[in-house]
Formats: structure tokens, sequence, C-alpha cells
């Protein structure tokens, strides 16, 4: 446990599993007051949200904004700091998958993959910059993908999302290169999580092997490490971002993807 966030206030959108939970519990860890949202069971979420209270001392909120919704989003950022002290970091990691080839891509999952994994950024990003002003600090994190670099089939919306929050992420950059305020993105490889949990099981079908091999084989038909990513060393790059050391990196989509992008 450390202290580098100590009076700070941390909102992490898409926090309620996976890699926004590893996020935020990596910032209190620092000392930072955090705020959660996402869907999900609602004793599941308080107990998360106390462990994360009780284990590191910090204050931690809920709010379960559906992100898809712009005056919720709103809400969201307003309730983090005037519940929890201002908002000097913004994580936008919500994200929603849907695989199928174009022609059959269905026009609502369009819409939503856009509106999460796109222009929900947009909307707390716009309502964020101000509280960072004020601070006269801000970093803002946003967790693009691989696919935010390069493309795979059957994934039209999730590919346009991610290559949109990169685009994003570089406007932001440049708005606030003045000040002491950062954007970046960073793009995952293969992490296991629910987002991916259909995918391996379709594979796994498809290969006719367990959920594991299903696993094994999608990770290694793009990631030449051959492993999956971890929350965990996702959450630290996060925290590194947030450090002094990192000031001048602004504007970056960094790749943890074992190699993926490489090729
Ligand atoms: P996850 O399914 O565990 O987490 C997604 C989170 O987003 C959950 O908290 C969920 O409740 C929330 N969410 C979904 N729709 C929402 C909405 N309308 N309003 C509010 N919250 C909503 O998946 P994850 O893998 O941890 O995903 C986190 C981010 O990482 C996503 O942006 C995803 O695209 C990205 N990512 C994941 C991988 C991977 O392999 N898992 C790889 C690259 C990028």
């Amino acid at each position: 446990m450390g202290s580098m966030l100590k009076g700070k206030t941390a909102l992490v959108t898409g926090s309620t599993s996976g890699i926004g939970l590893a996020y935020a519990r990596a910032f209190a860890a620092e000392g930072a007051n955090v705020m959660l949202n996402g869907f999900g069971d609602a004793a599941e979420i308080d107990k998360d949200r106390k462990s994360i209270e009780s284990e590191f001392g910090v204050k931690a909120g809920y709010n379960g904004a559906d992100l898809t919704k712009p005056l919720e989003t709103e809400a969201l950022v307003k309730d983090t700091a005037e519940s929890l002290g201002g908002l000097h970091i913004l994580v936008n990691n919500a994200g929603v998958q849907h695989t199928a080839p174009v022609e059959d891509f269905p026009r609502e999952k369009w819409d939503q993959i856009i509106a999460v994994n796109l222009s929900s950024a947009f909307h707390t990003i716009q309502h964020a910059i101000p509280h960072m002003r004020k601070a006269g600090w801000g970093r803002i994190i946003n967790t693009a993908s691989a696919h935010g670099l390069v493309a795979s089939v059957e994934k039209s919306a999730y590919v346009a999302s991610k290559h949109g929050i990169v685009g994003l992420t570089k406007v932001i950059a440049l708005e606030t290169a003045r000040e002491d305020i950062t954007c970046n993105a960073i793009c995952p490889g293969w992490t296991m999580t629910e987002l991916i949990k259909p995918q391996i099981q379709a594979r796994a079908d498809k290969i006719g092997g367990s959920f594991e091999e299903g696993g094994t084989d999608l990770v290694l038909e793009k990631q030449p490490s051959g492993e999956f990513v971890q929350v965990e060393e996702l959450a630290a790059y996060a925290v590194f971002l947030c450090s002094d050391a990192a000031r001048q990196i602004t504007g970056t989509s960094l790749p943890m993807d074992g190699g993926w992008t490489a090729q």
C-alpha cells in the first residue's frame, strides 16, 4: 500500500468487475477515494465497495449510471465530485462486445457498443475536465484495446469504437497539453474477464475442447506471449500513468498485449 494518490478522487466506469474493479482497487491502494460504476448484483457490488473501504482506508462510492444515457453519465461525474471531494482521475473503462459479420450485425448492438465504448467517454470527459482544472491536476485514462490499433473480423462496432477512443484520447491530450492534465489510452490484449467468456466458449465449441482449451486457442491466435494479460498488470500501468514520472506521457495509446500489435 502506498500514498501517492492520497487526497485524490478517481472515477472508474465499468468497475463492478474485471479490469475496472482492478483499476479501482489499485487507485485505492495508493490512497485515492474511488467511485465505482457498472451493472451487477447489488449485494456483490456493495461487498466490493465495502472491502475497498476497509482494506485501504479510503472512501468508496457506487453510482449505477447507465452510460448509454448522457444525462445519467453527467450526473455520475457530478455525484463523484460532490460526494468524494472533487474529481482528479477519470478512467473510461466500461465496455461491451458483440461479434457477427457486418451484414448480420444487429443495428441496436452497433448503437449500444458505440454508446458505451465511445460516446460515454465524451460525456464524462466533457464534465470532468472543469473539476481537474479547478484542482490544477488531472489524469484521464481510456481503456481502448489492441482493437484500437488493429482490426479483427466480426467486430465492426467494437473496432470502430476502440479506434474512435484512440482518436478522442489524442484530441483531449492536445486540448489539455499546457496544463497538468494528461489523457492516454491503455490497449489491452486478451485479458480473462466476463467480457471475453462468450468468445472463449464459442472457440471451445468450434475446436471441440474444454473452456480452458478454447482460451488457449484464442490467445495463441493473436498474442505471441501465449498468456492472458492480468487485470492487476493493467491496473499497475494505470497507477504509473498517474505518477509524476508520467507527466509528459499524454496522447498515447499504450499496448499491453503480449506482442499482439508488434506483428
Ligand atoms: P467486464 O465485462 O468484466 O467489465 C465491463 C464493465 O462495464 C462492467 O462493470 C459492466 O457492468 C460495465 N458496463 C457495461 N455496460 C454498461 C453501461 N451501459 N453503463 C455502465 N456500465 C456498463 O469486461 P472487461 O474485460 O473488464 O472490460 C473492461 C474494458 O476493457 C472494456 O472497455 C473492454 O472493451 C476493454 N478490453 C477488454 C479486453 C479483454 O480481453 N477482456 C481486451 C481489451 C480491452
